[in-house]
């Protein structure tokens, strides 16, 4: 722990930018003659910016977006595609059934139309 009694516990607030213009004068001027707080204040410096949270630039931004939006399209289709093939099944087979139907009924109605003429 710094223990140097000019700047104190002004460290903390000058990193967050809590301080006014007149104290963060304070402690610009105290940084430049001592340098075991300029040392601490660099420690803490470099620990806050790996603790700060990451912003994306707007190009990785837009690439994060553009990744996540064909995740879920892929993902949505997938859905789409296990709803719908059922029913697609079921029509296709209710299709070939109506056909079937209609075939074989033309079959007795044409083979019932022989036969009369015939007799
Ligand atoms: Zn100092």
């Amino acid at each position: 722990m710094n223990q140097c009694k000019h700047i104190g516990n002004l460290i903390g607030p000058y990193l967050y930018g809590d301080l006014t213009t007149q104290e963060a004068e304070i402690v610009e001027n105290h940084l430049n003659s001592c340098e075991r707080c300029r040392l601490e204040v660099d420690v803490r410096r470099k620990v806050l910016a790996r603790l700060a949270p990451q912003t994306p630039t707007p190009e990785e931004r837009t690439r994060i977006l553009l990744a996540v939006r064909a995740r879920t399209l892929r993902a949505d289709r997938a859905v789409a595609g296990a709803i719908l093939w059922p029913r697609r099944a079921f029509v296709a087979v209710a299709a070939g059934a109506v056909a079937a139907a209609l075939f074989l009924g033309g079959m007795w109605v044409g083979g019932r139309r022989r036969r009369e003429r015939s007799a």
